[in-house]
């Protein structure tokens, strides 16, 4: 990865357009919304403000490019594609992560490890394309049945603003790869890497219509595409409230749905841990993306015995974590997505502050005149807090760690179990027994054991309880996007 600045930015914002059925097109209303960076508080780009009539016009592209040349492909012909289209991501990668980077706020060296992420899920799946199978199945007739795996159809692909095209590409890999056609709608925050991606996807082969994009409001577009009768699945990741709405509007036609939703993930800390490892590691498990992470380590869940000597050392990495331009390749921590978003974080520091909980690290935006013009804040580690208060159990989704005590590995499990969510977390122990025990007893989809590595493209990805349904990345993800048939022929 390049450790170099990238080149300065445009002083006119770009005008961007949505991407159908192969064509570059403006909304049919015509109107546009503008596009702000977090790190200047300057307008970088307008695009389309997509609605129903949008949506409805993708859909119509969709089908036909799903009922038309795409249908008769191969599926070793869909995976050699998606490896052009991963290439390409790849011969883009300095672009595509400048642009995620000025428009959402996170530091370039993230921005260029992301895309590069991306690049790989995609080769994944270009490699996965010809490895879905059906089976035969040994029924009690003398006849002979086989399954097919096929795919769903036109699938709608609606993501956040926080990993904007990592958390596309974990819906594009799978979808394309299984046949469907799609319509990917991200954020009205952060749409132009998904633009730009849509564009590469033509490049590298793909027919038009089988990747389309969508740019809009949630409450608009979003909302059309949940409820499309012409749409067989939607994919989606965001808030937990969206979920629910996605949830409701899907029924009309029982499309199929998987929701990663959201998360306050637990990062528990036995005595006997390595304690150093633990406070030097887990900074970044929760200040990363400043906080802006459904798998964020929000809750440090504590054996009494040795907290005071974990808050110390936790606070004191957290000092040095370096927030400042997230065009910096040494910054760690860029700015928040938008300052409005900052506006809530702060609100739940005070909250926790009202709450009892005391701040060790943090707690504002930093004084710095170099900090003035962004979405800045402080990485922040709150004591004190009791797993009741709001401060523990609300997702804060800002750079905010709260810090409770346990005295017994079932109070532990009790602690890290005490959420509506169950997305991710970590567990830090030596003896390999409790560490095991402990990772039966928490209700998550995906944990880890001394470290705080809940991604791997290769690993099924998603949530217990109210963090979602549905599995992303690996082969799992197959399951989302395709449907079985079963077939008997009689041999008689
Ligand atoms: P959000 O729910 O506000 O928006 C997500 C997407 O849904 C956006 O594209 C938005 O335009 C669209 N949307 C909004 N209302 C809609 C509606 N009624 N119908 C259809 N689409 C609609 O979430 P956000 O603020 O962009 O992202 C932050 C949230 O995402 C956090 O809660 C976070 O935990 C969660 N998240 C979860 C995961 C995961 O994998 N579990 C990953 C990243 C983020």
């Amino acid at each position: 990865m390049s450790d170099e600045k990238p080149a300065a930015a445009p002083s006119t914002p770009l005008r961007l357009e949505m991407v159908i059925g192969g064509e570059q097109v403006a909304a049919v209303s015509g109107e546009t919304f503008d596009v702000v960076s977090p790190v200047t508080g300057l307008t970088i780009a307008r695009v389309p403000k997509g609605g129903q009539e949008d949506v409805d016009r993708a859909v119509a592209a969709a089908r036909a490019a799903f009922d038309g040349e795409w249908h008769t492909w191969s599926q070793t012909r869909r995976g050699q594609t998606l490896g052009r289209f991963a290439t390409l991501i790849r011969d883009h990668l300095e672009e595509l992560a400048v642009t995620e980077s000025r428009n959402m706020g996170k530091p370039i060296s993230s921005a260029r490890w992301e895309i590069g992420a991306v690049a790989n899920v995609m080769e994944y799946y270009a490699g996965a394309a010809n490895k879905i199978m059906g089976e035969t199945i040994p029924v009690s007739k003398p006849g002979f049945d086989f399954t097919l795996r096929e795919p769903i159809g036109v699938v709608g692909l609606i993501v956040p603003w926080n990993f904007p095209l990592m958390l596309a590409s974990w819906k594009m890999g799978p979808a394309l790869a299984a046949g469907n056609t799609a319509i990917l709608k991200p954020a009205s925050y952060t749409p132009l890497t998904a633009i730009r991606v849509a564009e590469l996807a033509l490049e590298a082969g793909f027919p038009p219509g089988v990747l389309n994009v969508v740019t809009g409001p949630g409450s608009t577009a979003g909302a059309a595409i949940a409820a499309h009768p012409g749409i067989g699945k939607v994919a989606f990741t965001g808030e937990t409230a969206t979920g629910q709405a996605i949830m409701r509007a899907a029924a009309g036609n029982i499309k199929k749905i998987s929701l990663e939703l959201g998360g306050k993930s637990p990062n528990v800390v036995f005595a006997d841990a390595d304690l150093e490892r633990f406070a030097a590691e887990s900074p970044y498990s929760v200040f990363d993306n400043c906080g802006q992470d459904c798998c964020a380590r929000s809750r440090i869940i504590v054996e009494r015995s040795v907290h005071d000597r974990v808050v110390e050392l936790f606070a004191a990495a957290t000092l040095k974590v370096k927030v400042g331009d997230p065009d910096d390749p040494a910054t760690e921590v860029g700015t928040m997505v938008s300052f409005r978003q900052r506006e809530t974080v702060l609100d739940y520091i005070r909250i926790g502050r009202e709450e009892g909980a005391r701040v060790v690290a943090g707690g504002g935006i930093p004084a710095e005149p170099a900090y003035a013009q962004g979405a800045y804040i402080q990485p922040t580690v709150l004591d004190g807090v009791e797993s009741r208060m709001r401060i523990a159990q609300d997702e804060v989704f800002g750079p905010v760690v709260v810090v409770i005590p346990f005295d017994t590995e079932e109070e532990a499990v009790r602690l890290a179990n005490d959420i509506p969510y169950g997305l991710s977390g970590s567990i830090w122990t030596r003896d390999i027994g409790k560490a095991i025990r402990t990772a039966r007893g928490i209700q998550s989809g995906v944990l880890s054991i001394n470290c705080n590595s809940s991604v791997h493209t290769e690993a099924p990805f998603g949530g217990y309880k109210m963090s979602g349904t549905g599995r992303e990345n690996g082969m799992h993800a197959f399951e989302q996007y395709t449907q079985i048939k079963n077939v008997y022929v009689d041999l008689s």
